[in-house]
């Protein structure tokens, strides 16, 4: 039995590895010239690792944390203590204050929190496309619902907040049905949010790209990088898949990739439908990180963590290692601002982002580092944090999302119900594919 499996993100690797572990001949095809797609490590001082893409795990992500285990690799607590830093009045008007909730009225967020609960339990988790209200809430964007639904000004300007550093998502960009699924396939919206106990409890301790490093490791030469695969064609025989080196023959082809990137794939015979419909949106986030000596905030009593109504950096984090090494400050950009800030020269960005850390955190020193991580206009990556079902999208797309073509089965965490968008939903992706393919007749 042999199987070509297209991409070496987390869902690829996963299936690969299951595949190698049963026996299985199995080659891994990857477009860019390193593995760990929407993972990647930017080296932050000699040693040292920050997350350019996927950074947080909690423990519900049990296939994440297994997977960690065997390749032994160690979490580290995210650090939030001290008071935040709030820019929600618009005016440059920044405060301090203790805990993680903004400035606003405590009633207009409990009610926004209220509706957002009330929506995401209607969902169908395993599949959305079949809940009883599915079709109303596929049809309307998040942003139609929160002009009908909220009714507070402090509800209506957090809420693009939320969805920005939840989905990396602008209102308008997602069906209400994608925005309740997501958050209840993740595990719900307190769990979501939340670091102590939730989804961003934790790191992988010398960053999330090392787990893909492990596994591709595993594979060794297996894996061959800087083969992205254009075509996928089936015979009676097998599958023949074309990448930049020539083509590769096999019994069955798992492709691990965002649906916006599948359907850049030529299929013989074609695809029964498409995997990403007009209004599939590949997801807008843009990190930035600034670099300090040692994570000086924490020695003004506060946490790093920081919201702004106005961008480019509408949350910052701090991500620092945890042997205190350096201050890592990660800024998220995401929705509408991540696709203005992407347009910005380097020099732009660079000016933006450091005087508006300048006013969150006025006491700081100029960054003796800074990196931006671009994933709006990565060709490899349509999907960040993952990839976004707009109106239609769900009732279109979901039925087919793991259907088998023939010998070309589905991978990715767009293919996951569970922890959808999430490495551990990559994971569990990557785990059923295998399963899929190995059970092939
Ligand atoms: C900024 C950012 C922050 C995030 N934060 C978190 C977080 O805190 N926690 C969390 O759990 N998740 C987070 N995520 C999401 C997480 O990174 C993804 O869910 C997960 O990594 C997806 O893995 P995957 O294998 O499904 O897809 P990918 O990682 O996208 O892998 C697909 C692979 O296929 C390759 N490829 C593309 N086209 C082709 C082709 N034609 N031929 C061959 N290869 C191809 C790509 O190069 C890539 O390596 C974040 C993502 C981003 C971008």
């Amino acid at each position: 039995m042999s199987v070509v499996v297209v991409g070496a993100g987390i869902a690829g690797l996963t299936a690969a590895a299951e595949l190698a572990g049963r026996g299985v001949d199995v080659q891994v095809l990857e477009a860019r010239d390193r593995v760990g797609g929407r993972t990647r490590g930017i080296e932050i001082a000699p040693g040292g690792w920050a997350d350019a893409g996927a950074a947080y795990l909690g423990e519900r992500h049990t296939a994440l944390l297994e997977l960690m285990a065997r390749h032994d690799l160690k979490t580290v607590p995210t650090v939030m203590e001290g008071d935040s830093r709030f820019d929600v009045r618009g005016a440059a008007s920044a405060q301090s204050v203790p805990g993680r909730f903004p400035p606003l009225s405590g009633v207009a967020l409990g009610e926004l929190f209220d509706l957002l609960d009330e929506v995401t339990r209607s969902v169908r988790v395993d599949a959305p496309w079949l809940g009883p209200d599915a079709a109303r809430l596929d049809s309307l964007t998040a942003a139609e619902w929160a002009d009908t639904n909220l009714r507070h000004p402090d509800s209506r300007l957090f809420f693009p907040l939320f969805l920005g550093e939840m989905m990396a998502a602008a209102p308008a960009d997602v069906s209400v049905l994608h925005m309740a699924f997501y958050l209840r396939s993740g595990g719900g919206l307190r769990y979501l949010n939340a670091f102590a106990g939730g989804a961003q409890e934790w790191r992988i301790d010398g960053g999330a790209h090392r787990l893909s490093e492990a596994l591709a490791a595993g594979l060794g030469d297996r894996v061959r990088l800087s083969e992205p695969v254009t075509a996928v064609e089936q015979d009676d025989t097998g599958a023949t898949v074309r990448s930049a080196s020539g083509t590769t023959r096999a019994d069955a082809v798992i492709i691990a990739l965002p649906p916006v990137l599948a359907d850049r794939i030529d299929f013989t015979p074609e695809l029964p439908a498409r995997r990403s419909g007009e209004r599939t949106g590949p997801g807008c986030a843009v990190k930035v990180h600034l670099i300090h000596p040692s994570p000086l905030w924490r020695e003004q009593g506060l946490s790093g963590w920081s919201v702004s109504a106005d961008g480019p950096l509408l949350s910052t984090v701090d991500d620092s290692p945890a042997d205190g090494s350096a201050g890592v400050l990660t800024g998220f950009v995401t929705g509408e601002e991540a696709r203005r800030f992407a347009a910005l020269s380097a020099d732009e960005q660079r000016a933006t982002a450091i005087a508006q850390a300048g006013r969150l955190f006025p006491d700081l020193p100029e960054p003796i580092g800074f990196h931006v991580t671009d994933w709006v206009n990565d060709p490899y990556s349509r999907g960040c944090y993952a990839a976004l079902f707009g109106p239609g999208d769900w009732l279109a797309l979901g039925p087919g999302l793991t259907r088998p073509h023939g010998r070309v089965h589905w991978a990715g965490t767009e293919t996951s119900t569970e922890f959808f968008g999430l490495m551990e939903g990559a994971i569990r992706s990557g785990r059923r594919a295998a399963a899929e393919a190995a059970a092939r007749p």
